[in-house]
């Protein structure tokens, strides 16, 4: 170990039985925090500190866990070790961010401040790493730095100054393998004399300031080049292959082929296994209607609540599957080089190419687009891009389309006989959605969501096999946060929506759906929809549909007085008695662009922690496809006559 206790170079640090304990530290048991980024080797040390002498515990009232134990120093010293989750700074972002910063900073009060703390960085990664240092630092507790991994980084060729190290942080600093157990004297001197020395306040070294993050990062830079400090060259393989995924021709090309690979995939697997739970859902909802007497309870949790939490849950499939493939591309390394790619096309855009993965899943559904934005670090791109994501082309929009342009769009050939205008009116729609995204993107980051341009540096990790425990905890850990929502939010939709269909009774019976509040609400709204070329039934469905777009259809099919698979030739006719040309129109353009999503807005909800950002979402989607429909109806009103 070095020290850079510059006139008593170690003897500060090390045990001398004849100096009792300060009383403080007698009172109650010396606790040490082991901290560090993800990976860097925590719970390596913490095991190989404490042995069997430890036990897992979750901080109360959050899902964070954390090890405590006890290390045997001699016969007469003894301190308990902390292992708290990774961090790459102070500033908490998760949840698990938030209890190491707390613990450290002695704000929770369920857990004593630790009286030191050893910082453990991946020294192959020390570039990164030791930015860390200066939040540590500035805690003023006495600190130890572990530089981990010199195994490995020795067999790469890096290297590192550790006394000059030590002499710039001002605190001791040790290089050690945590798994093959060398250089660890150094921890046992620090633990001892923390004991020993627990009052001492550490010495002090200039800091940069905290917040600003360009300014650690030089700082680290700094402190890591007077060290000398040498990363070692990336394993052979992540170079082999960094030299096909990042080259300038090669590198667009595979992302290509990723992106569309996993586009087509999320569609087509999962289609299968949808449609087997969508059967599954129906056969299930049958069987229990023929067993339960004909009462308003029994259309209740048929056609209220089994139809419409069925209908979503019917998604799950789509959310695993895409979930899957965020895990494989993530823990395998290669999202980062495919953002470094994309970073260059977004960055037209005003996104960071981190925002490419959500928008792409977001052509599913936006909901598990909106939790895939984590992966984005900077909050303004990622509240543009959750801002954006439900303007792509979700599969619920899909049902919706098919319906009214199979009602109004001839099946007439478009360029020879290359593709039909049914499918050219589709790809508009796909086309208008993203365009629409990307200009309210610009629009967005050049005005509330500015932020500095270009900060995006990315840590491009070696490539890994991803694990099958990790990508196992991420499904579980998704598949649970869907189908809670469908069980608490999308179970309240649905009971109102039927209670609103089927009231005010009238001598006792369900009133025509004219005279059920729902049909009220559609008539009070019809003024302001007229000039869109939309009617009252139509406007049932426009409320409907908040819920989740597709309902609309179904909505619909009950207001025509139609059902069932056979009839679909029928509705299209009833909806082409209903609405003009022009209307037709203005109601596709009308979904391309509102927020009519309650499970959007819901998980942006969540993901934002606060209404503020989906009431402004929801704002603007609505102004925009009032906007947009009143000038696609009296455009196309103009050319049609
Ligand atoms: P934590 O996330 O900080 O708790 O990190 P872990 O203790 O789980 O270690 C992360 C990975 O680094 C594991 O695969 C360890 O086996 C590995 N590791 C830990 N210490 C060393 C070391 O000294 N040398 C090498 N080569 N690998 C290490």
């Amino acid at each position: 170990m070095s020290s850079c206790h510059g006139d008593t170079p170690r003897s500060g640090l090390l045990p001398n039985p004849s100096i009792p304990l300060p009383k403080a530290a007698h009172e109650r048991d010396i606790i040490v925090a082991i901290v560090g980024p993800p990976n860097a080797g925590k719970s390596t040390l913490f095991n190989r500190l404490t042995g069997l002498h430890q036990k897992v515990a979750n901080f109360p009232g959050v899902t964070v866990e954390h090890r405590t134990g006890k290390a045997k120093l001699d016969g007469q010293h003894e301190v308990f070790l902390v292992d708290l989750p990774g961090i790459y700074s102070l500033t908490p972002r998760a949840e698990d961010e938030q209890v190491t910063h707390d613990v450290l900073k002695g704000e929770r009060g369920d857990f004593p401040k630790p009286d030191a703390v050893i910082l453990i960085l991946d020294s192959t990664n020390l570039g990164r790493h030791l930015v860390l240092a200066a939040p540590i630092l500035s805690l003023g507790l006495p600190t130890l730095i572990l530089l981990n991994m010199a195994d490995d980084l020795k067999v790469r060729g890096g290297k590192v100054d550790v006394s000059a190290l030590a002499a710039e942080l001002n605190c001791p600093v040790s290089l050690i393998s945590a798994a093959k157990g060398t250089g660890l004297e150094g921890i046992k001197q620090f633990l001892v004399g923390t004991a020993v020395r627990l009052n001492a306040p550490p010495p002090k070294i200039e800091l940069p300031v905290l917040q600003d993050i360009p300014k650690c990062r030089q700082w680290a830079q700094n402190i890591g080049s007077r060290a000398s400090y040498r990363a070692p060259a990336p394993p052979l393989w992540t170079r082999r292959l960094d030299a096909v995924f990042l080259h300038p021709v090669a590198g667009p090309l595979v992302f290509l082929a990723v992106v569309v690979g996993v586009f087509q995939s999320i569609f087509s697997w999962a289609q299968p296994l949808m449609n087997g739970l969508q059967a599954l859902v129906l056969a299930s909802g049958q069987s229990v209607k023929h067993v339960l007497p004909d009462t308003p309870w029994r259309s209740l949790l048929i056609d209220g609540v089994w139809s419409g939490v069925g209908s979503v849950v019917v998604f799950l499939p789509q959310i695993l599957l895409l979930f899957l493939f965020i895990g494989i591309l993530e823990d395998s390394g290669y999202l980062a080089r495919a953002a470094l790619i994309a970073d260059r096309t977004m960055a037209k855009f005003g996104l960071q190419g981190k925002s490419f993965i959500p928008l792409l899943s977001a052509y599913a559904c936006a909901v598990p687009a909106v939790m895939a934005t984590r992966v984005i670090e900077n909050k303004r791109d990622r509240m543009a891009t959750i801002m954006i994501a439900p303007l792509m082309t979700c599969s619920a929009r899909l049902p919706v389309y098919t319906l009214i342009i199979a009602a109004f769009v001839p099946n007439t050939p478009v360029l020879g006989n290359l593709i039909s205008l049914p499918a050219v009116t589709m790809l508009g729609l796909y086309v208008l959605g993203f365009a629409a995204a990307i200009t309210i993107a610009r629009l967005l980051k050049s005005t509330i969501l500015k932020s500095r341009g270009s900060a995006f540096i990315l840590e491009l990790p070696p490539y890994r096999m991803p694990t099958l425990r990790s990508l196992s905890l991420r499904l579980v850990d998704r598949g649970k946060v869907f189908l809670h929502r469908a069980g608490t939010v999308i179970l309240a939709v649905a009971i109102v929506l039927w209670i609103l269909a089927h009231l005010p009774l009238q001598s006792g019976h369900a009133p025509q759906l004219e005279h059920s509040f729902a049909g009220m609400v559609g008539k009070f709204i019809e003024p302001v929809i007229k000039p869109l070329g939309f009617n009252w039934k139509i406007g049932i469905g426009l409320i409907t549909s908040l819920a989740a777009r597709e309902v609309i259809v179904g909505t619909l099919g009950t207001i025509y007085g139609i059902e069932g698979e056979e009839s679909s030739q029928g509705l299209q006719q009833a909806i082409h008695h209903d609405l003009s040309a022009a209307g037709a129109v203005a109601l596709l353009v009308f979904f391309a662009f509102a927020m009519q999503c309650f499970s959007t807005l819901a998980v942006v909800k969540r993901e934002t922690g606060g209404w503020k950002w989906p009431a402004f979402q929801f704002s603007y989607m609505l102004g925009l496809a009032y906007a947009g429909s009143w000038i696609a109806f009296h455009i196309t009103n103009h050319f049609l006559g």
